[in-house]
């Protein structure tokens, strides 16, 4: 294999990043670990473990009822990490950020609060055929009960988004478009910011789901004028359980609330009911998940400490180099192929199931993600049971591309 220029920068270099990762440093089944399951779940710097320790260690206590110091402490460290992460989507303001469980609990909270409300018999929820099924069933359910259509745009052989299709199904009834950011299968980055604006043109809501966006490229939600935008913080180098529901204000502000319980309240009363408190804690029932948005904080100012632009075109020459291997070899069928994509492989490897493959990879030390991904249509739509899914993420390195690569023939070997 031909050597490339290195791809580390003055401000970005791989091996520096790829240390403050301690997870990365072990072996499995005698060889070194070789994490391509990124898209999955990212790994966590040492910044973001740290926080969260130190926030048990020296912080914690509920936060906002408290008269003592360690609530003070706790939240004004919650609310400070409410803060970056409004700073991290460019801009939106402190009322905008729900805290939800992820990426699924936020599209889950919106089809609830905002579709039970603003559905009714024959409105139009329009998808995409490439959805992770968390942005298919809650509008499914939502439905189910409002008695609302969902409509499906389709994707292409190549994996991108048949656009003209899409917008040909946008019309007066739709009241709301929900579409994924990037593809978790394909790594399709769709055009999302015009998706919107068509959207809004036809009088309907847009939701991106964002889950596989923040942490390939900078999102500026005000910029792609989203009405609501999600992500997951274990996706983004932060924790698992916690994540980001961003709402334009005047929307969230109309919407009733999802959950009932303790923080969301004005007054509580049998006689003259309840009232509601302002946003954001309008949308947050009950004790958050504290040491979860404290770390999600650290991981978005741990983000904004590399040069980001550097990072893309680091995971860009990675993806060329596995694209180019995998698209030489005759017997793989490669998944998505779309230009400007992320960098995710999806594949097939001729006369072996996905599963087969993962596990062999499995058994050299090398984590990928084989089967459906959680989007069923998509694998109905292409004609396939599933693939093999190899992610790459800040901290991956050419020299671990070609090992992934040297893995596959391996593979090979035994079957
Ligand atoms: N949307 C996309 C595109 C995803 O890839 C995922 C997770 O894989 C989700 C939504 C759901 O994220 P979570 O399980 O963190 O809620």
């Amino acid at each position: 294999m031909n050597a490339l220029p290195s791809v580390a920068t003055a401000s970005f270099d791989p091996d520096v990043v790829r240390r403050q990762f301690p997870i990365l440093d072990q072996e499995i089944h005698g060889r070194p670990l070789l994490y391509l399951d990124n898209a999955a779940s990212t790994q966590k710097p040492v910044q973001v473990i740290d926080a969260i320790s130190g926030y048990y260690r020296r912080d914690h206590s509920n936060v906002h009822r408290g008269a003592h110091a360690l609530a003070d402490r706790a939240t004004a460290a919650f609310e400070k990490a409410r803060m970056d992460v409004a700073a991290f989507l460019g801009g939106a303001k402190r009322e905008e950020i729900i805290f939800t469980r992820g990426s699924t609990e936020g599209i889950n909270l919106v089809a609830n609060a905002w579709g039970r409300t603003h559905l009714g018999p024959g409105d139009e929820i329009l998808l995409t055929a490439m959805e992770h099924h968390a942005n298919i069933v809650p509008w499914q359910l939502v439905a189910r009960f409002t008695g609302a259509v969902i409509r499906v745009a389709p994707v292409t052989e190549t994996g991108e988004l048949d656009l003209d299709a899409w917008k040909a199904l946008l019309s007066e009834r739709t009241r709301v478009a929900a579409m994924v950011h990037v593809s978790n299968t394909l790594g399709t980055v769709n055009p999302v910011a015009e998706m919107v604006a068509c959207a809004h043109a036809a009088g309907a809501v847009a939701l991106v789901d964002g889950a596989q966006a923040v942490n390939h490229f900078a999102v500026d939600v005000r910029a792609m004028n989203a009405d609501f935008y999600v992500f997951s913080g274990h996706k983004l180098f932060g924790p698992t359980g916690i994540g980001v529901l961003y709402g334009r204000e005047a929307l969230l502000e109309a919407m009733p609330p999802w959950q009932g319980g303790g923080e969301m309240i004005e007054r509580v009363s049998f006689e003259a009911g309840t009232t509601f408190t302002t946003l954001p804690w309008k949308f947050e029932a009950g004790t958050p998940h504290i040491a979860g948005v404290i770390g999600l904080g650290a991981a978005v100012k741990w983000l904004q400490g590399i040069d980001r632009d550097a990072a893309a075109v680091h995971e860009q020459g990675l993806l060329e180099r596995v694209d180019a291997a995998l698209a030489g070899m005759n017997d793989i069928r490669r998944i998505g192929t779309a230009p400007g994509r992320v960098a995710v492989a999806s594949f097939l490897l001729a006369g072996a199931h996905p599963t087969d493959v993962g596990m062999l990879l499995d058994q050299q030390g090398i984590a990928v993600r084989a089967g459906h991904h959680c989007t069923m249509p998509l694998m109905e739509r292409l004609g396939i049971p599933g693939t093999v899914r190899a992610s790459f993420s800040v901290y991956n390195t050419i020299e671990e591309v070609d090992r992934f690569l040297e893995g596959l023939d391996k593979v090979r070997s035994f079957l």
